[in-house]
């Protein structure tokens, strides 16, 4: 049964709860949910319902119809994640596990590993110990396969999964595997799944071969009953009259099971073909059905692989399908999960000097341009403190990533100018990185300045150089020197950064009197910007788990509509209803569904945190992958 607890439930209340139901022999599971915090109670004896309902903290009771109950959705509603190390399965989020079907040497997974890695999979596949039809095909390489596979997983950064085959096993593998994998020739072995449950590992739980949907979420009831928190399944294919391919994929029990389960489900296309070249075509559609990642066979030369040859993709072949699952990835509103690059320390772009402060992630602070550059003013003004280390980053992704990765805490992008708008690059990032939030919000004035080398003077200048928005910007004054000519950069900062180098009297850059400063350069005219009413607001964005920010003003969130007449408006009436002041709203278009849209909106807080928690959850019903973006103090 589902316990739903109150909202301010005493921590008595709740010990009091869980002592009645275990002394009835329930297994007491505490789930918080973004709404609600339940208990999920299974157990062996039936108890009248009515007898919980009286105790004092509980909302409601709710019966589970299901044979299953820990792996149904009726238990939680929201999508259960697996985490395993850097890699999250489950959620918006679409993971590739790739490898070869087994471990054949220590040169051989290293290779593969460094292959799949450099494709974008997030985790190392390879048996050890093979489930094998002949007893004379190749059965694995035990122990010393499991070892080598730790180390071309350490080696490419990647968790690795491994199939075990026997609970007299899970010691051994344990030492080596992040997650086990129970092959479909083991999905009904109990006893195995009992002993695993028990350690609580993580675990993918495969389809077998005759399984019928209610039969697979009844062993992975087995292992979530048993203790396992972390539980994937994965559809593998299962046995029909068709011949041609070595299974029949049941693509329909993806969206099955996602609607009976909230447990993350992947597809392995490779073992549902046994054909290389059903393998891409089947992935990319377990994608569109709402697979939350494949598992995939590659093997550096197929040809010899010893074991499923023929059903290894190439590595070409394997990079190509993940370019078409990123393409197919937003379609599904999912984002294919990459792992962060492995930097060995802070880059150096652009001179930043790695002072002892500097390779203090902490106190970095990632900006797109060059020293100097407007970012670089607003993070310096939203800190207040010389305590930060501006860390400067050749493009806007390359400021998510430096956050995403650890290597920066904060990150800080421009969202909007108030004479040229939107900088729409920024919003399409935040919707990319799912796992950062906005933390702050900044504005600063833009106010442009003509910079020349400490020699030269107005007179001299024959060559203007800055961002195209810069020249634009100052043009009234640029037109009162028609001879000049104007040179579009990538960068206002580092156009003078170019032109401190070139040393030449007659160049001159368009940027904000700070960078005349960091380069050493003079400002020959300050203030030559057209309209003196340049504002340019900036977004703070920081790990979601770094994210909570006290009292805050501001949120910003974003959804789509479903296509209907007043969906906006009906959305919009959630706001109003509660007397929410919405501050902005933008569109933007949905990457790889033309002519439809995601809304952006800010709204203003008020100092009760209850209208825009309430909003928020009947907008989660009205609108469409609602997300919250950040909540902040406005700037
Ligand atoms: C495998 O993944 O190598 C494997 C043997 O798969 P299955 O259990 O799905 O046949
Ligand atoms: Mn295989």
């Amino acid at each position: 049964m589902v316990i739903v607890l109150e909202r301010s439930i005493r921590e008595d209340h709740k010990r009091r709860i869980r002592d009645f139901l275990e002394a009835r022999g329930f297994r007491v599971r505490e789930i918080v949910g973004e709404e609600e915090t339940i208990f999920g109670a299974v157990g062996h004896l039936g108890i009248d319902l009515r007898e919980v309902e009286v105790l004092q903290g509980v909302a409601r009771v709710i019966p589970i119809s299901k044979p299953y109950k820990l792996a149904s959705r009726e238990l939680q509603k929201d999508d259960s994640v697996l985490r395993v190390g850097p890699v999250k399965i489950g959620g918006r989020r679409i993971a590739v596990i790739a490898g070869p079907c087994s471990v054949e040497g220590k040169d051989e997974i290293l290779e593969a590993a460094h292959m799949v890695r450099k494709s974008g999979a997030v985790m190392l596949r390879g048996g050890a110990y093979k489930p094998r039809t002949s007893p004379y095909a190749f059965q694995g390489l035990g122990v010393e396969g499991l070892r080598y596979l730790k180390e071309a997983g350490e080696a490419t950064g990647m968790p690795v999964i491994s199939e075990i085959v026997s609970p007299e096993l899970i010691d051994e593998m344990i030492e080596y595997v992040d997650v086990l994998q129970v092959g479909a020739r083991n999905m009904q072995n109990f006893e195995l799944l009992k002993a695993i449950g028990s350690r609580n590992v993580p675990v993918m739980l495969k389809r077998g071969l005759c399984a019928t949907i209610e039969e697979w979420l009844m062993a992975a009831e087995y292992l979530l009953a048993h203790g396992a928190e972390n539980v994937v399944l994965c559809e593998r294919g299962i046995r029909t009259f068709e011949t041609y391919t070595r299974n029949t994929l049941d693509i329909s029990s993806i969206p099955v099971v996602k609607t009976l389960s909230h447990l993350p489900v992947m597809v392995d296309p490779s073992h549902a073909t046994g054909i290389r070249a059903k393998v891409p075509p089947v992935a990319l559609a377990a994608v569109a059905a709402g697979a939350d990642g494949l598992i995939v066979e590659v093997h550096p030369t197929p040809e010899e692989a010893l074991s499923d040859g023929p059903q290894s993709l190439h590595p070409e072949q394997f990079e190509r399908l993940m370019r078409d699952i990123e393409a197919l990835a937003p379609v599904v509103e999912k984002e294919l999960l990459r792992l962060p690059e492995r930097h060995e320390r802070v880059p150096a772009f652009a001179g930043v000097e790695a002072t002892a402060a500097a390779t203090e992630a902490e106190m970095l602070v990632a900006f797109q341009g060059e020293r100097g550059a407007f970012s670089e003013q607003a993070l310096l003004r939203y800190f207040h403190s010389d305590t930060v280390v501006p860390a400067p980053q050749p493009d806007f992704r390359s400021v998510f990533n430096a956050v995403l990765e650890g290597r920066c805490r904060y990150g800080i992008v421009p969202l909007e100018n108030s004479l040229a708008g939107s900088i729409h690059e920024n919003f399409d990032l935040l919707l990319q990185y799912p796992d950062l939030s906005i933390v702050g919000e900044v504005k600063i004035r833009i106010i442009h300045s003509l910079i020349g080398t400490p020699e030269s003077s107005i007179e001299d200048v024959a060559r203007v150089y800055s961002h195209p928005q810069g020249l634009a910007q100052c043009a009234r004054f640029l037109d009162e020197h028609p001879q000049w000519e104007r040179v579009p950069f990538y960068d206002t900062a580092g156009s003078v950064a170019h032109v401190a180098k070139l040393g030449e009297r007659s160049v001159a850059a368009i940027a904000n009197a700070e960078a005349a400063a960091v380069y050493k350069m003079k400002v020959l005219r300050d203030g030559i910007e057209t309209n003196p009413q340049n504002y340019t607001r900036f977004a703070l964005v920081a790990r979601s788990e770094d994210s909570h920010v006290d009292r805050p003003s501001k949120a910003s969130i974003v959804f789509a509509t479903p296509d209907t007449p007043g969906a906006l408006l009906s959305c919009m009436a959630v706001l109003s209803n509660r007397n929410l002041n919405l501050k902005k709203l933008e569109s933007r278009p949905i990457l790889g569904k033309p002519w439809q849209y995601m809304f952006y909106l800010d709204i203003a807080l008020p100092s009760d945190p209850t209208p825009f928690e309430q909003a928020m959850q009947e907008l989660a019903e009205t609108a469409q992958d609602l997300r919250l973006l950040g909540k902040y103090r406005a700037g």
